[in-house]
């Protein structure tokens, strides 16, 4: 049998996404116990104590389906920003969003936009099902808005824009997001993928969404994996027009998100405090880092996310694997068409000074 044959074609030259290395697997590799992991732009604080505290009687009731309609974690969502929970789609991440929104409006003769060293996700989402993936190429590693409005074709039903970008952490602020979103025809969804909005919007005025209200045709992601340090539990949501999330829930798998996650994900959302503590600890280390970089010599791109990415002038391949060797994980950015980059998380200063420290050494 010749699998290539009878494959859905859109799929036969994508590879599986690729995963940061997980910190158990270096640890049992090396034999040691305290390898650090800047490689998945966590939260290195952790989730917020709220979220831990009554989790248990979460766990006891877990023989029972979660809320499949995620009711109160919508109405927590549609309090905090002032938007009416039927706006509010829950993904099990925000990952299970960006799909959703490639399976309700690409079919095999539609085409969508994204730019060249965006996020990786857009491709396999757009590809899986058979559509046409348009890469724009970038300018200065951010999205260039002007060349992806030109690119737009009669089929293309999507376009696709990571605000902050991972892995570059550019940023477009308020004013050009919004002027772009002006020149998008109506009959082509934007999705504007929010998922380090918390870390832009601490030290940049990024768009709200309140802006829904003008672009019927937008949908904005978030994620609970970044700033909210939920990871672990797999939660994201959009916020859009009723019409579209009505759209998104119906390629929605019952039960997309667990218990666990629901109720993370609606204790997490209120710990304001924490938040606003992770967030400035961020900044403080985000400069610790660059500072640090620089210093070896590295060009930094700038990035409003919570992480680096950093030219090491050859292919970054050796670094990293010495890096490895170190017990210090980060990223390599060959899938991204950036293969002198490596791109690290911010973690906690002792993680982040232990990166530096062994970064000085295997250069030397
Ligand atoms: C991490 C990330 C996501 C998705 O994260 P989830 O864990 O699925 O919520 C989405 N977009 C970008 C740009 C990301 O970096």
């Amino acid at each position: 049998m010749d699998l290539k044959k009878i494959v859905n074609k859109g799929i036969n030259d994508l590879s599986p996404y690729e995963p940061g290395k997980p910190i158990e697997d270096l640890e049992r590799e090396l034999g040691i116990k305290n390898a650090v992991k800047l490689a998945s732009n966590e939260n290195p604080v952790g989730p917020s104590p709220r979220v831990l505290q009554s989790i248990e009687n979460i766990l006891k009731n877990t023989h029972r389906y979660p809320d499949g309609n995620a009711t109160k974690l919508k109405e927590v969502i549609g309090r905090k920003f002032s938007v009416k929970p039927n706006q509010v789609t829950i993904g099990n991440g925000s990952n299970d969003i960006i799909e959703f929104i490639a399976r309700s409006f690409l079919g095999t003769d539609d085409s969508a936009i994204y730019s060249e060293h965006a996020f990786a996700v857009y491709p396999l989402v757009v590809k899986a099902v058979g559509a046409e993936g348009i890469e724009v190429p970038a300018k200065n590693f951010s999205h260039d808005l002007d060349a992806m409005l030109d690119s737009i074709k009669s089929n293309t039903k999507i376009i696709f824009i990571a605000n902050p970008n991972n892995p570059t952490g550019s940023f477009i602020g308020r004013a050009e997001i919004l002027k772009f979103l002006d020149k998008v025809p109506e009959d082509i969804i934007v999705l504007l993928d929010q998922a380090y909005f918390d870390y832009s919007s601490f030290e940049d005025s990024d768009v709200d969404f309140d802006i829904l209200n003008n672009f019927p045709n937008l949908v904005m992601s978030r994620s609970f994996s970044k700033a909210y340090g939920l990871a672990g539990f797999r939660i994201g949501y959009s916020v859009s027009s009723e019409d579209i999330a009505n759209y998104l829930n119906r390629v929605r798998q019952p039960f997309n998100a667990n218990s666990l996650a629901l109720f993370a994900a609606e204790q997490a959302i209120e710990d304001e405090e924490f938040m606003n503590k992770c967030l400035q600890l961020n900044l403080e280390q985000k400069k610790v880092l660059y500072k640090g970089l620089e210093s070896l010599g590295f060009h930094c791109l700038p990035s409003k996310g919570n992480f680096i990415s950093f030219d090491c002038k050859e292919d970054s391949t050796g670094l990293f694997n010495r890096l490895l060797g170190q017990g210090v994980i980060v990223r390599t950015l060959g899938v991204y068409k950036m293969p002198n980059f490596l791109r690290v998380s911010v973690g906690l200063p002792e993680e982040n000074l232990i990166f530096l420290e062994k970064l000085q050494l295997t250069m030397s």
